[in-house]
């Protein structure tokens, strides 16, 4: 299984990684990639250039042969859709199957996305929960036929795509928001992140 985990990373930080390194390991997947979004469609486009993303991306998991950056939304024209993007994946690994790796927020927001039905056929979902939260899924995607709400996650090897599978993640609380705020203040953000990412953060004179 290939793990999809996506995100504007401006900057990437602990929450990502654990999170990312958690489900991995609790879903079986053998290779997680953390793909940076090229042109968000959804929200304001991120402060650091995409290249600088790209790095810190790098530097926040060198020495760690299970987790990948690929960079394939930055090199794309025009909005970064997700169909898109496992589309291709999918096309370049047809054997393997894809799993989306997506925060509860944007799982509550993705009958949003560009071709959002799509999403289904190309990969199963993933969803990070937070603890104590249920595990629900929104109206319009209750509705598809072609969705199954698992509990096992040894059920995601039973068929292509189609399944959602809900795990509780450790909470930190941390964000890229709040990171960039401390930096614009002139504090220190500190074991928020990686320190070679934030040495680069310095050494670029980003978020300042
Ligand atoms: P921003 O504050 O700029 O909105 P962010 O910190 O939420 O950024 P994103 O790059 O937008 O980070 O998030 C990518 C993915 O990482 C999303 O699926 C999101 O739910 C998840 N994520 C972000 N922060 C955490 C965290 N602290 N713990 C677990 N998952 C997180």
């Amino acid at each position: 299984m290939i793990g999809v985990y996506g995100g504007t990373f401006d900057p990437v930080h602990f929450g990502h990684l654990r999170s990312a390194l958690e489900i991995k390991e609790a879903v079986g997947i053998e290779q997680m990639k953390l793909i940076p979004c090229g042109q968000p469609p959804h929200r304001c486009q991120p402060l650091a250039p995409a290249d600088m993303r790209c790095r810190m991306l790098e530097l926040a998991i060198e020495g760690d042969s299970g987790l990948g950056v690929d960079s394939r939304e930055l090199e794309r024209e025009g909005p970064s859709y997700m169909v898109d993007t496992l589309a291709s994946i999918g096309a370049e690994q047809p054997a393997q199957i894809l799993v989306l790796i997506v925060g509860m927020d944007a799982f509550e927001g993705i009958s949003r996305w560009h071709q959002w039905r799509e999403l289904f056929s190309l990969a199963h979902i993933a969803v990070m929960q937070r603890p104590g939260y249920s595990a629900q899924l929104p109206a319009a995607i209750a509705a598809l036929d072609s969705v199954a709400m698992v509990t096992e996650c040894d059920q995601l090897t039973q068929r292509k795509s189609g399944c959602i599978y809900f795990h509780e993640v450790t909470q930190l609380e941390i964000s890229a928001t709040k990171i960039r705020e401390l930096i614009r203040q002139g504090c220190n953000p500190r074991y928020l992140m990686p320190e070679r990412v934030l040495q680069l953060i310095e050494r670029e004179r980003l978020y300042r």
